[in-house]
């Protein structure tokens, strides 16, 4: 392979390998860190990368690829990823932490988090970006937590489910933070006000119609966006940063990490394909 020459190759056993690499080389003056995985692996070099000058190349090898379909890197062709990085064009991107652990794409509070916790590799593979939301499914049926959610600028709200954008992508091609921008310094917030029936609906609804729209409350969810956010809860509620459980607390701070992430990206971003939600949508829909 051509590229053997030019990169280092490195096989990391674990996420904290990773981690730990991404930060030696980020610590050695590395201009470029490629990760190739999934946006697990991502976020485990991101969490090595952050507050250095190392700028991150992403060959993308995972199931969902979230990270990589916001910033347009090809993922069905690893050629063409390559090629991106070697154009060399790049762009900042906001890096938020939920307690210190940045992320760079998504997080979640709750059923979303409970759901990842519960969703096999093997289902995960077979379904794809869908999985998430059918297992929801499964834990609906389980006493929702009771959050409040209160936003830097002191709203506060009541809530049983929280998700989390930097970008805009969430779980896949779906484009749920419908104002959301990764380098505005706000995060994009969407708060589920109640479980059950609803939450799915309105999720299914919200990505139907391609984002969770802000200018439209009466439903049960509520559209923010914010510098940082705290949630607290009386009891222990999972936590999902980039797809990753992150595990269990009552208590969750999102803050800018107040550094930026160096990606490299196309030139020109192509347009969101939102063609493939329907079809993919339509058989549960009707079920
Ligand atoms: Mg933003």
């Amino acid at each position: 392979m051509e590229n053997a020459t030019r990169f280092a190759v490195y096989a990391t056993r674990s996420r904290e390998e990773a981690i730990e690499l991404a930060q030696r080389f980020a610590q050695e003056g590395e201009p470029l860190v490629i990760a190739a995985g999934g946006d697990g692996t991502l976020n485990a070099v991101i969490e090595g990368l952050a507050g250095s000058q190392t700028s991150l190349g992403v060959f993308p090898t995972g199931t969902m690829n979230v990270f990589a379909r916001e910033m347009g890197i090809p993922y069905d062709r690893l050629e063409n990823a390559m090629e991106i990085i070697d154009e060399g064009h790049s762009e900042e991107v906001d890096l938020f932490a939920m307690n210190g652990a940045p992320f760079v794409q998504m997080a979640g509070v709750g059923f979303d988090a409970q759901v990842i916790e519960e969703t096999t590799w093997e289902r995960k593979k077979l379904l794809g970006p869908l999985a998430y939301l059918l297992s929801a499914t499964k834990v609906l049926g389980e006493k929702p937590p009771q959050m409040t959610i209160t936003c830097h600028e002191g709203r506060s709200y009541q809530g049983v489910c929280l998700l989390v954008g930097n970008g805009s992508l969430y779980g896949g091609q779906f484009p749920l933070f419908k104002k959301a921008d990764n380098s505005d310094d706000l995060l994009d917030v969407v708060i589920f006000k109640e479980a059950g029936y609803q939450f799915v609906r309105d999720t299914l609804r919200g990505l139907a119609k391609g984002g969770i729209d802000p200018d439209s409350p009466g439903h049960s969810v509520e559209y923010v966006q914010t510098k940082s956010l705290e949630v607290t809860s009386e009891q222990a509620v999972p936590i999902e940063i980039d797809g990753e459980l992150w595990g269990r607390s009552t208590q969750a701070t999102f803050d800018s990490t107040g550094r930026k992430l160096r990606v490299f990206t196309p030139k020109e971003r192509k347009g969101k394909t939102r063609y493939a939600l329907l079809k993919v949508l339509s058989p549960w829909a009707h079920s």
